[in-house]
């Protein structure tokens, strides 16, 4: 679990306070991995209390965390800075989280990113590193993993030392994402929701935290009583809860399938799940009911047939990354989950996206 928290908004003016009893000494920098969607955007970037040789790298978040890229970033760290750095920092919404997480991790586990996606194969304590979320719902925020595409497999280091040792909280971060994202975003906590309490490895610790980001999902995405203030509060606890729950159960069908599809088209975690979900009345009717009133109401439209052109052997690869997602099916289905999760099942399932 992440052991510090700070929560409010305006919470980002403290950053200073909360870093500089971390600095190790003046020649290891803090380094701040930075959405670059707040380049050049003073309001955020002009906070970051920046001394000695500390150094933002911005970032592109239009494509997910690769392994490559987190190696070269470790690399270029390692040979710039010739120390391990006092902390790294990650500012923006799940895919700069990760890459925080997996740099912090890599600059003191030997090897490449890629030998450590799994669970429970980081040997060492990772460098500091504190997350500072500006979009909500994936849960990265709070979550033991990081998930990477690597040569072979879009999956996430897991591990003890994954998460972030501080998290800043500061719903006003979020007050500028674009409506489409907020609601794919939004979505994945709220299908984390629904794929954890529909589990078969739900308990009491998944269950309590899994249903208040459920009734704060609801309330969100469905009602009309909030102010856009109270709303991003809110939606920031819903994506905490969520990634809460998950951390004592797992994800299910709509992230499997949502893997394979990101595997092979790159298509985004978000609106991937909200693309596979759309079709999941079979597993999950309820909630499927409620993504299609929310979708609705917000005038969400996505996308249609993305797979109607691939060939066999294309179907194939984002089959197998589906399957290879043992616990996800176990947990939505049982052990005896290859008998209703077929090859063909999954191509007639995708054949609907
Ligand atoms: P994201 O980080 O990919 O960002 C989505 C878009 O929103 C980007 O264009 C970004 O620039 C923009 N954005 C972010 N903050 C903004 C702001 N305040 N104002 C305006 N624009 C802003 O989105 P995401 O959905 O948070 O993250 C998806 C990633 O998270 C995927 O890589 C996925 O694999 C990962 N993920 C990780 C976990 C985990 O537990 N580690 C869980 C779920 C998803
Ligand atoms: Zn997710």
């Amino acid at each position: 679990m992440v052991s510090k928290v700070v929560f409010g908004r305006g919470s980002f003016n403290q950053l200073e306070e909360v870093l500089s009893p971390k600095r190790l000494n003046v020649k290891a920098p803090f380094i701040y991995i930075v959405d670059d969607v707040f380049q050049g955007n003073s309001w955020l970037t002009s906070r970051i209390p920046l001394s000695y040789d500390d150094k933002i790298y911005y970032v592109s978040a239009n494509e997910e965390p690769r392994t490559s890229q987190v190696d070269k970033m470790v690399e270029d760290i390692i040979v710039k800075f010739k120390a391990l750095p006092s902390g790294i920092i990650g500012i923006g919404g799940g895919t700069v989280l990760d890459l925080a997480k997996a740099i912090s991790i890599m600059l003191t586990n030997k090897g490449e990113s890629k030998d450590y996606q799994g669970w429970d194969l980081v040997k060492k304590p990772a460098v500091y590193h504190v997350g500072i979320p500006t979009i909500s719902g994936t849960g990265a925020e709070v979550s033991r993993t990081t998930v990477l595409t690597g040569p072979d497999k879009k999956l996430g280091i897991n591990s003890d030392y994954t998460p972030f040792d501080q998290v800043v909280l500061d719903p006003e971060l979020t007050k500028d994402v674009p409506v489409d994202q907020w609601f794919y975003t939004g979505m994945d906590c709220y299908i984390h929701c629904i794929e954890s309490l529909n589990g078969t490895f739900l308990n009491a610790f998944s269950q309590s935290y899994g249903e208040k980001a459920y009734e704060l999902c609801v309330e969100l995405f469905l009602d009309n009583n909030l102010s856009e203030e109270e709303a991003q509060d809110k939606l920031m606890m819903a994506s905490w809860h969520g990634g809460m729950s998950i951390a004592y159960s797992q994800v299910g069908v709509a992230h499997a399938m949502s893997y394979g599809l990101s595997y092979l088209l790159g298509t985004k975690h978000g609106i991937g799940n909200c693309i596979v979900f759309d079709h999941l009345e079979e597993f999950y009717p309820e909630g499927v009911k409620l993504f299609k009133q929310m979708k609705e109401k917000h005038g969400i439209e996505l996308p249609k047939g993305i797979c109607s052109k691939l060939t066999d052997k294309e179907f194939d690869i984002m089959i197998d990354v589906a399957l290879s997602l043992v616990p996800l099916w176990e947990n939505a289905l049982g052990k005896h989950w290859e008998k209703t999760i077929t090859r063909g099942k999954l191509k007639e399932l995708y054949l609907k996206m």
